[in-house]
């Protein structure tokens, strides 16, 4: 290792490893200092009930992975990631034993909405249809930094997309199109009137018909190996069960970049209340269930999808995230539900399935929501519970033990609502840089969010690049 490093990297999420690799594809020195065993961060995969049933602790499924332009420039298949798919990449079944489904084609999943609301379904997403490469480069940034790449598409984007998803659902008739658009909308835990959860919605639903909702053959723990395996070969250092309490405990390095949340950074680099006014939102309550056999959906859509929202209707949806976001306990949860095993069966025993399951709860929250997330899913798949061979659950206090960054169980690091949903994680002009010049911050605290996509430590490595050649200079 030289004497002095280019960078030190805080933290192996997928932005984190990110960050890293864009650094030593440009010849830098990276060490990246993870405080698991394990590396990963929300990208990771463990035996968490039984022996030989692997689990996706956090991320399962990976919309923005397989369609982040940070990832496509990327060898990461080279180091074993392979993306794999289900037949269909989501299903949100209805009480009748119906359900609307997120396909691959937009027609069939138009005619599943019910015939007053196809046409609407096509309307709203074929002028982008074709574009993903533009669209996700120009929605997975910091908006005011650089001109977007196709700026009329864009601007045309925006004005649908800058919209909350409850104004999208009034282009449609009937319950299914509102319900899978709230669903959609659901995975950023705001309110249906937040700012911009119609483009959430919207880039979740072309991310299906444009690159699918892929799990990684294995586990998401692959996604962080290979980012890894390709940082190794290019000489980087992994040094895990290291938490960075103090800038001077790392090595000498002309820059810092954290994949942490704002404030711990803040505590770290000796920052002080520099992100006094970042807001950190509701938390999940989450359950990983080793399974006998597959989930017995009533809807037979459901026992093809990787994903299954389980809502149902638009105001259920509603209500469930307004009791989140207001600080009041799951009565009906929004459930967000995964069964990688029915495409990937190498994570369980044979004959034998994974399913991991998640609801919305207040920030903090120390309930226990297993027995209104298995009456949920009972109501649409009867005779569950008689499968389940074990499960293992993690509320808001067990989700930040496990991750320093998901404080009070806020999977998102940082609320995505009002300004905060582009304003994050304050107003600068760059984002990604702090008070102290060799400082950065990278996590999903920073432009664009949550996800597995990389793009904020993308975007966080071009600017830390920027200031060293400069100084270099
Ligand atoms: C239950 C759940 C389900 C999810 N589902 C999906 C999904 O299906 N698809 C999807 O795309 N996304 C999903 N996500 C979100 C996704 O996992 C996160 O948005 C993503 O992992 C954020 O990446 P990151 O690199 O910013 O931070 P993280 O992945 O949180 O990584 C931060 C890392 O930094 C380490 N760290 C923090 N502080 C320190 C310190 N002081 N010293 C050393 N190390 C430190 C942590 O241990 C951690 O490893 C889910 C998240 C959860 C929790």
């Amino acid at each position: 290792m030289p004497s002095m490093l280019d960078a030190v990297v805080v933290g192996s999420g997928p932005n984190g490893l990110t960050a890293a690799v864009e650094l030593a594809r440009r010849g830098m020195s990276v060490a990246v200092y993870e405080a698991r065993e394990r590396i990963g961060g929300g990208a990771a995969t463990e035996e968490l009930t039984l022996p030989g049933f692997r689990h996706d602790t956090c991320s399962a499924v990976h919309p923005l992975g397989i369609g982040s332009p940070a990832f496509a420039t990327m060898p990461l298949d080279r180091h074993g990631l392979e993306w794999v798919h289900h037949e269909l990449p989501l299903a949100h079944p209805w009480a009748d034993g119906t359900a609307a489904v997120l396909a691959p084609t937009v027609a069939e999943t138009a005619v599943s909405l019910g015939a007053r609301d196809a046409g609407a379904y096509r309307r709203l997403v074929a002028p982008f249809t074709g574009h993903w490469d533009t669209l996700a480069a120009d929605f997975l940034r910091t908006q005011w930094l650089g001109v977007p790449r196709a700026p009329l598409r864009w601007a045309r984007f925006m004005a649908v997309a800058g919209l909350p998803v409850a104004a999208l659902v009034r282009r449609f008739r009937d319950g299914k199109a509102r319900a899978l658009l709230a669903g959609l909308a659901g995975h950023v835990i705001a309110p249906p009137t937040s700012l911009a959860s119609g483009g959430v919605a919207l880039m979740f639903a072309l991310a299906a018909h444009e690159r699918g909702w892929p799990i990684a053959r294995g586990g998401s723990q692959a996604i962080s190996d290979a980012l890894a395996g390709w940082l190794r070969e290019m000489g980087g250092t992994v040094h895990t069960g290291f938490t960075v309490k103090r800038l001077d405990e790392l090595p000498p390095a002309r820059a810092y970049v954290f994949d942490t949340a704002p404030r711990d950074l803040a505590r770290i680099a000796g920052l002080g209340d520099a992100y006094r006014g970042f807001r950190h939102g509701p938390g999940v309550f989450k359950i990983d269930y080793a399974l006998s056999g597959p989930v017995p959906w009533t809807a037979p859509e459901a026992r093809r999808a990787g994903t299954v929202h389980i809502g149902p209707t638009y105001p259920e949806i509603r209500d469930a995230l307004r009791r989140a976001t207001g600080g009041r306990p799951p009565r009906v949860p929004l459930l967000l539900t995964a069964q990688p095993t029915l495409a990937d069966a190498s994570r369980a025993p044979e004959g034998k399935h994974t399913f991991w399951a998640y609801g919305h709860v207040p920030h903090g929250w120390t309930g226990d929501a297993t027995e209104v997330i298995e009456r949920q899913i009972e109501r649409f798949a009867p005779g569950f519970r008689d499968l389940v061979l074990a499960r293992a659950t993690a509320g808001p206090p067990e989700m930040a033990a496990k991750n320093a960054n998901y404080v009070g169980g806020d999977i998102g690091c940082g609320a995505f609502d009002g300004l905060q949903t582009a304003i994050r994680p304050k107003l600068a002009r760059v984002p990604y840089t702090t008070a102290h010049p060799a400082v950065f911050l990278c996590s999903s605290a920073t432009p664009p969010g949550g996800g597995v996509h990389g793009m904020c430590g993308h975007h966080a490595a071009r600017h830390v690049w920027r200031r060293l050649r400069t100084a270099a200079r």
